[in-house]
């Protein structure tokens, strides 16, 4: 068993990812959906927001009207888009927020703590929070029906409001609930880069304990919580994480191939 996140990143081929699904079984995908989302968000007059935390990781402002458009963008647009290519090559997908039947539940943050302009920030009115618990008997319902879950952002609060959560992390928590032993993150990078902009700087093989070096090294922006669901991933007893490429064909065999960063 294995988990794919695929990410929402500009350049990724959802047509050759999805291709690819039929070389498998026994999988579970969740995915992303930012490029789209803030294509959207812009166009409906509601540009992002992306605010830096104090421990340097940065994340969307998730106001209610944002949240509402990321339900259209990520439960909508691009979860039935998948849904439906997957359907249209024989695969019985089902597509599922975190939302639906408490999937993903967590804890919303009460205010966000920013740094703006140099200085520390108190933001009230984001709805994001921390993933805590994964109703994995629900996945497992589906997996024994024959159903390939699909699963996507937002996840629910402990109140019941829908809540941001980072989908990398998100995919690592599903990973540890259903004891996968792999768990695949596809992006539009080869995989973690020394140097962000020239692809030939691929980190082959990171060690776990050398994880948090490699954060504070080499990650820049959301690749920091591509690592960080890995680390997460590994701690709870994924065997083998691997940061593979998404704009290329036959994407997932690559990466179980050896393709990509891969943390052990
Ligand atoms: P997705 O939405 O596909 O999950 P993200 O946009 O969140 O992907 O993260 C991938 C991005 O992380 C890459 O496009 C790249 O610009 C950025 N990035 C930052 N630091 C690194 C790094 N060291 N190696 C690779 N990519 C990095």
């Amino acid at each position: 068993m294995f988990v794919v996140k695929v990410g929402g990143s500009e350049g990724i081929d959802y047509d050759a990812f999805i291709t690819d699904l039929s070389n498998h079984n026994n999988y579970i995908i969740v995915h992303g959906g930012s490029s789209e989302l803030n294509q959207v968000s812009t166009k409906l007059g509601h540009p992002p927001k992306f605010v830096e935390s104090v421990s340097g990781y940065t994340s969307r402002f998730t106001d209610r009207k944002t949240m509402d458009i990321f339900n259209m963008i990520y439960a909508g647009k691009m979860n039935k888009m998948i849904v439906e290519k997957m359907q249209q090559i024989n695969i019985n997908a089902i597509g599922l927020s975190g939302i639906d039947g408490r999937l993903i539940e967590g804890k919303k943050k009460k205010s966000l703590k920013v740094i703006e302009n140099g200085k520390k920030k108190i933001l009230r009115g984001d709805m994001s929070g921390m993933i805590e618990k994964i109703n994995h008997s629900l996945i497992e319902l589906l997996l024994q029906n024959g159903y390939i879950p699909v699963i996507t952002p937002p996840a629910i609060s402990y109140e019941g409001e829908a809540i941001n959560v980072d989908g990398d992390r998100c995919a690592g928590q599903i990973a540890v609930s259903v004891k996968a032993d792999q768990l695949i993150i596809l992006s539009n990078i080869p995989g973690l880069l020394k140097d962000p902009l020239d692809e030939s700087s691929l980190i082959k093989n990171i060690k776990i304990e050398d994880i948090d070096y490699n954060i504070q090294n080499y990650a820049k922006g959301r690749m920091k919580k591509k690592l960080l669901g890995a680390q997460e991933a590994i701690n709870g007893g994924v065997k083998k994480v691997i940061l593979g490429d998404a704009r290329i064909d036959n994407s997932i065999s690559a990466a179980l191939n050896g393709k990509g960063t891969i943390i052990e």
